[in-house]
């Protein structure tokens, strides 16, 4: 199996425009309602000349599925409480003849 992944590696900032974005881990801040939630050691790029960071998208997105119970839980939402399991993208494909 292949991703398609044919991103160069080396991504300049898009702020500086110098700079070279490198894979690091930050500790990675948001708020939930009144709540700030902290994660460390979390996956970003960052920036070697300016230091901008860029948190990777799928690790956010992990990380809200993640969060969903406890944000109903924090903010006290009821009813609105959906599977957070992984949806499946894989669909065996059938060749009907
Ligand atoms: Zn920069």
């Amino acid at each position: 199996m292949e991703m398609k992944t044919s991103l160069p590696r080396i991504e300049y900032c898009s702020e500086c425009q110098v700079g070279i974005m490198r894979d690091r881990v930050a500790t990675y801040y948001t708020w939930i309602g009144e709540e700030i939630i902290t994660v460390p050691d979390f996956p970003c790029t960052i920036c070697d000349v300016c230091g901008r960071r860029e948190w990777d998208e799928n690790a956010i997105h992990n990380l809200k599925v993640i969060l969903r119970p406890n944000i109903d839980g924090i903010i006290g939402g009821r009813g609105r409480i959906k599977p957070a399991k992984e949806t499946g993208k894989k669909r065996p494909r059938r060749v009907s003849r």
